[in-house]
């Protein structure tokens, strides 16, 4: 079997078996650019080396004998050739660029009889620098001695000749430090230096094998998903020399910038250097363009070379070069990595340029990336005073004073003053003060925790599940080791990389680029799936507007219910005796909710609006019964009258009584609806008065009212009557005629299962994700991240976060029946999702394949479906 390949027999194509680094080497070598020769063995034969208990596949090593006697006539030198010896980098290449690997060897093939044969050719003293720098990589990346140890001797004889840097050292005192550093290997490894050149390559490329298992590279691999069973393969190439005198150098450079895209060549070098002498820091390397001055016609072809590589890879490419005697050679060329705000502007570039298609443009930025470009972010280049790091739950900064209580952050906030609500969890009652803060930080939860969820909604910054922090309540305080943040202290938080950081830091704003509203125009022409939000408010209808929504695919009325002016009344209504007493607090709700439907409609001109009716277990809106229990017995202690003490017990009571073994599977939902019709008929009546209104405004809108967690048709078909009967009668009342429909929310599972039967009642199906997983699975979504998801997805029981990342096999058969189904009974029913899946960009394009009409997700995560469902559609 073959197991090595010559550079010219490669190509740009063969990365699964050459490997990332020698297939992009491969293909140089065959577009005609300098490249030293050299082989690559493949990641078969890592894989096989694995299958043989770490032993060579049988025949590898030959090949390898015999490429070296290629390499040898190419070059004419002879590799442990005294006289004239060849030397080769041993350099390991995966298919999937991985850091964590093994580090690069050069200068392999000296020893002390080879080294004073380039001593003569060449310099005695480049020649010991030469020697002396692959005894370190050899002694620390294939012998396994700390790199640490090497570096001592070498300051130690720094020390000793009084200078600072490397090459103020002279040939004698290489000639100390290889001395030193052999006896150092000697002493570590009980064996003098291996001074046969096949003996050190046979070893390196062992310890490159190796290295694919070492657990630097077993981690970095989980964490990136990257299988286990690739391999890695071994470039072998001959030396060139960066460090032979002043005109001779190495260096690194972006075809373009990449950090803001522009197009210019953007990199580092060093002259008389070699390897990673730039990126070690050992002297201050110099930018590219003082490249063109030192050596102009090297600079000349650099610059050509960047172009012609651009072009061949149709891509911006991240380069390594080394200069030997005035002569360019090419190391390494591959696809740069780039910030969000690069990857758009040069993909746009690209397109304008000719070089890539708008589909590719599309293609090259990640929608995950974007949200970089969608919220204020930390000045990359402040320095930061780290206290503390949670989960990155909502992305954007913010910085304000620290406030424990929501109510207390409305206040401040409403006076104009900047916080950032610190909770160990936030509940439905912490809204408020969510909404006033600039920002919410949590103790506990993970990245669909209550205040994630609700943070990532209103495009908050959010970090939660920040465990480093202790927060004392009652002293008004939270801790981290030994530092103490009081109220009022200021603090920043970064939601997208979950930083918590003391003080003010500086922020720069979201930027939707020229380019980047051109991208996503060109997605729009692609998608066939819509791109509506959730919104509960005008201000964020306007803002999914503006960052391109269709329509509003979930307005959730609950929220309207929390507000503070609302709170007691919606608690009258809930704790009712009678009837009339229930209608009066309906009747002083409904105004309000009017006005609610009113602006979010008007916001939406134009476009379709789905309201939900009231979903969540109606003791969400009441004061929790342990705190009512305290403030009784504190009453009766301070010995408070009966009359003051009465009305509180009768509340704890119908507390009680409302409260719920299981509420997420409780009194909820459209199951509120069949048994206190009175709500839904408000909140009906509250939709369709704002319709007539505004038709009569002559603004067009289309309210679509949405029923929540049915199971069973007559539950819709009751309901619909209900809803169908307001209209009626506000039509009459008003004497205008407006369009509407009515359809429902599919997150049980026995929806999806009935969704033929359902679908004769509903002009409209959303799926609600959130509960259809927590149903499905039957995991309560707070528990299941709070105890054990974590591990399920560690074991690879699961592959994601199924509330993050849509469970396609489970979830998804059951939407991809309630899709079939329901459209076998109306061909042309609407259906979109709206659960919190509709923001991520793998639910979005299982959503296209089973052809939904469209996802809605928060407004700021618009622009990222956008371009999600324009990649499905690709
Ligand atoms: P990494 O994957 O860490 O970038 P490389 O294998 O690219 O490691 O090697 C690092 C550096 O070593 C290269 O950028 C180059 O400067 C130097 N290098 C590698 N091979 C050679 C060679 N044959 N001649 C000269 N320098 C080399
Ligand atoms: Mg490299
Ligand atoms: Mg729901």
């Amino acid at each position: 079997k073959k197991y090595v390949y010559l550079f010219e027999e490669g190509s740009a194509g063969m990365k699964d078996l050459l490997g990332g680094k020698g297939a992009n080497l491969a293909e140089m070598t065959n577009i005609g650019l300098p490249v030293p020769p050299g082989m690559i063995i493949t990641t078969e034969a890592c894989r096989e080396f694995y299958v043989h208990d770490r032993r060579f596949p049988p025949g590898m090593e030959d090949q390898v004998r015999e490429m070296m006697t290629v390499l040898e006539n190419k070059t004419g030198k002879r590799f442990g050739d005294p006289e004239n010896p060849l030397l080769v980098s041993v350099r390991s290449g995966a298919p999937v660029s991985m850091p964590g690997m093994m580090d690069t060897v050069l200068n392999l093939g000296l020893n002390d009889r080879t080294v004073e044969g380039l001593a003569r050719a060449a310099d005695r003293r480049f020649a010991l620098d030469c020697y002396r720098r692959f005894l370190h990589m050899f002694g620390d990346v294939v012998l396994g001695i700390e790199h640490a140890r090497f570096e001592h001797i070498l300051d130690n004889c720094k020390q000793r000749r009084k200078v600072t840097y490397d090459h103020e050292l002279q040939a004698e005192d290489w000639q100390q430090v290889v001395a030193e550093y052999k006896a150092l290997i000697e002493r570590e490894t009980g064996q003098p230096f291996p001074q046969d050149p096949f003996e050190q390559l046979f070893k390196a490329i062992y310890a490159v094998f190796n290295s694919w298992n070492n657990d630097r590279a077993i981690v970095y691999r989980r964490i990136n998903r990257i299988p286990d069973d690739l391999g890695t393969a071994v470039n072998v190439q001959v030396m060139v020399f960066g460090n032979l005198g002043n005109d001779c150098g190495t260096g690194v450079a972006f075809t373009r910038n990449p950090s803001t895209g522009d197009r210019e060549l953007y990199g580092e070098y060093l002259l008389n250097a070699q390897g990673e002498d730039v990126v070690a820091g050992i002297r201050t390397p110099r930018s590219i363009a003082d490249l063109k001055e030192e050596m102009p016609s090297v600079y000349d072809q650099f610059a050509a070379t960047c172009e012609l590589l651009e072009k061949h890879y149709r891509n911006m490419q991240d380069i390594e070069f080394t200069i030997e005697r005035g002569k360019l050679y090419m190391l390494q060329t591959r696809t740069g990595k780039r910030t969000a705000q690069a990857a758009v502007k040069i993909a746009v570039d690209m397109v304008h340029e000719g070089l890539i298609t708008r589909e590719e443009a599309i293609l090259r930025v990640e929608p995950a990336q974007l949200n970089q470009l969608l919220h204020r972010r930390i000045d990359p280049n402040a320095q930061l005073e780290v206290i503390a790091r949670g989960l990155p739950a909502s992305p954007g900064a913010a910085g304000g004073k620290v406030v424990f209580d929501a109510d207390e952050a409305e206040t401040l906030g409403n006076q104009g003053e900047k916080v950032i609500l610190v909770r160990t969890e936030t509940t439905p009652d912490d809204i408020h003060g969510i909404v006033a803060a600039q920002g919410v930080l949590t103790s506990r939860g993970g990245m669909t925790s209550h205040a994630a969820v609700v943070a990532r909604g209103m495009g908050k910054p959010c970090v939660c599940g920040c465990e480093a922090i202790r927060i004392d309540y009652d002293r008004e305080l939270f801790q981290v080791n030994d530092l103490v943040v009081k109220k009022g202290d200021f603090i920043s938080i970064d939601g997208a990389t979950g930083q918590v950081i003391l003080g003010h830091v500086p922020m720069i704003d979201p930027e939707l680029s020229p380019e980047f509203q051109e991208l996503l125009q060109w997605a729009d022409g692609v998608r066939s799936l819509g791109v509506r939000a959730n919104a509960d408010t005008p201000e964020d209808a306007a803002r999914a507007r503006e960052f391109g929504a269709e329509g509003i695919g979930l307005t959730r009325t609950e929220h309207m219910f929390m507000a503070v002016d609302r709170l007691p009344i919606v608690q009258q209504m809930i704790l009712a005796s009678t009837g009339d007493e229930r209608q009066e607090a309906l009747d002083r709700l409904l105004p309000m909710q009017e006005g609610d439907f009113y602006g979010i409609l008007k916001a939406m001109e134009g476009l379709p609006v789905t309201i939900r009716l009231l979903d969540p277990p109606l003791h969400e809106f009441l004061p929790n019964a342990e705190e009512l229990l305290v403030e009784i017995t504190r009453l009766r202690l301070t010995g408070a009258s009966e009359e003051e003490i009465g009305p509180k017990e009768n509340l704890l009571k119908k507390v009680r009584a409302l409260s719920e073994f299981n509420p997420m599977l409780g009194h909820r939902g459209c199951r509120l609806g069949i048994t206190f019709p009175e709500v839904y008929a408000m909140q009906a009546r509250a939709i369709f008065q704002a319709t007539a209104r505004l038709v009569s405004e002559g603004v067009k809108v289309f309210p679509e009212v949405e029923i929540p967690l049915v199971g069973e048709v007559k539950e819709l078909a009751i309901l619909r009557q209900l809803v169908d009967e307001v209209a009626e009668q506000v039509m009459k009342e008003r004497g205008v005629t407006f369009e509407y429909s009515v359809g429902t929310m599919i997150e049980i599972p026995r929806a999806a299962l009935l969704a033929d039967e359902i679908a004769r009642e509903a002009d409209f199906f959303s799926f609600g994700t959130n509960d259809l997983t927590q149903t499905t699975f039957g995991f309560s979504r707070d528990d299941a991240e709070g105890k054990f998801l974590h591990e399920y997805v560690e074991k690879k029981i699961l592959p994601e976060n199924p509330f993050m990342v849509l469970d396609r096999a489970g979830v998804g058969k059951l939407m991809r029946m309630g899709v079939e189904l329901g459209r076998s009974t109306k061909p042309d029913l609407l259906i979109g999702i709206c659960g919190e899946h509709g923001g991520d960009p793998d639910s979005i394009e299982f959503c296209h394949q089973i052809g939904l009409n469209y996802v809605s997700c928060s407004p700021y995560r618009v622009p990222v479906a956008r371009l999600a469902a324009a990649r499905a559609k690709v």
